[in-house]
């Protein structure tokens, strides 16, 4: 098929894109309970003659794609489909989620719809596709869970996939740009817990009790120097107190102060450093005063690396894809847990831009009046497919 008819054939399935795309945005799925829209992506895996299988509880779905143009690789492209806990606001749209407190935010129901897209055309491409292409409709990327219970449950075994291939709609980037970066393009995400314990009393006698506040109040100062004394000025990575408890009663000295808080870095090994010297640095401050501190290092994930070779793929892609204009963005501190598929293949991560000033659509991701420019579906649908049939062609000899 030439380029001219996949680009044909990714327009033509655009009134289609928009359709799951708005079923996915009126009936979101918080992180954690995918299970409907597992169930909705199912059914149209198996329309297309598929045959889809459920994971995680049923909240996960993959499906194999066989080429029928001989032997190539396996890809794995994958959809992450979960919702946030936020209720959208602004103009009355059409689409507005059915959903009290729950929004497609992020823009996952437009990762389902290319990704759909994508099955659709691959289906109709099959004789002239050498290899496979799994795809993978991950959930829990918001809680940073999904990907290690899909790596675990085999998701990229029996056969074993060789690459890799997934997009994040961006709508700081206009629609019809794509962004494509070699190496880190999103941080690591690490969510953290310092318990600052001292011991509690009368506010009007602090000589008698062992204040935990000033001592959390030094400690979220401390915590900046990590960044700013500690990290080279050349290396970007961001600490971020987001919460701190303590107290009940304004003459009341607290017995423990919890502050909450979170990493991001672009590198593993500046990653776990940071997630080192928090430690260090609580339990020192909390010492110096006779105090404790525990800190607890929750969910995350490494940062997002492209493989340049896979960049390559997607740029070569985008070049010729008629209307998708190729531009290089700078690397954004927002974390995805891709990363862990991009650990054990080779791949890329690349920002399919969806903002639209001139309609409005600036809102950034996980704003309750977020909002796409729709055009940009066919144009990942397009990318993807193309990246896809050169990726499996590759090593068939071909
Ligand atoms: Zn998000
Ligand atoms: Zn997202």
């Amino acid at each position: 098929m030439s380029s001219v008819d996949l680009h044909r054939l990714a327009q033509e399935m655009g009134p289609q894109l928009v359709e799951d795309r708005r079923h996915l945005h009126r009936h979101p799925d918080l992180s954690g309970a995918e299970q409907a829209t597992a169930a909705f992506i199912g059914q149209r895996l198996r329309r297309l003659g598929l045959q889809p299988r459920e994971m995680v509880d049923g909240r996960a779905v993959v499906a194999d794609i066989e080429g029928g143009a001989g032997a190539g690789r396996r890809l794995l492209i994958r959809a992450d489909i979960d919702a946030l806990p936020i209720q959208e606001q602004g103009p009355e749209r059409p689409y507005r989620s059915e959903v009290p407190g729950v929004m497609h935010a992020c823009g996952h129901d437009a990762h389902v719809a290319v990704a759909l897209g994508v099955a659709r055309a691959l289906c109709e491409l099959r004789p002239q596709l050498s290899g496979g292409v799994r795809l993978v409709f991950q959930p829990a990327e918001e809680t940073a869970g999904g990907a290690a219970e899909m790596i675990a449950s085999g998701a990229m075994d029996d056969p074993v996939v060789e690459g890799a291939l997934g997009l994040h709609i961006w709508s700081g980037v206009p629609a019809g740009q794509v962004g494509v970066r070699d190496g880190a393009i999103f941080a690591s995400a690490d969510e953290f817990w310092v318990e600052v314990r001292g011991r509690g009393g009368h506010g009007a006698l602090p000589h008698q009790a062992l204040d935990p506040v000033p001592i959390a109040s030094l400690l979220v100062l401390a915590l900046q120097t990590l960044v700013s004394r500690e990290t080279s000025p050349f290396e970007a990575a961001v600490v971020t107190i987001g919460k701190v408890q303590g107290g009940q009663a304004f003459n009341v000295i607290p017995e423990t102060v919890r502050l909450t808080g979170t990493v991001r870095a672009f590198s593993e090994e500046l990653r776990l450093r940071l997630l080192r010297r928090i430690g260090e640095t609580a339990a020192g401050i909390a010492g110096a005063f006779g105090a404790t501190a525990e800190t607890v290092r929750g969910a995350g994930c490494p940062p997002v690396v492209c493989a340049p070779a896979m960049s390559n793929l997607v740029r070569r892609a985008v070049e010729a894809s008629p209307g998708a204009e190729l531009v290089e963005p700078d690397p954004i501190t927002v974390g995805d847990d891709f990363s862990l598929f991009l650990e054990r293949a080779p791949g890329c991560y690349f920002l399919l831009g969806a903002g639209n000033s001139a309609a409005g659509i600036t809102a950034p991701h996980h704003h309750p009046e977020f909002d796409i420019d729709e055009s940009c579906l066919a144009v990942g649908v397009e990318v993807m497919l193309r990246a896809a049939m050169e990726f499996c062609r590759s090593g068939s000899g071909a």
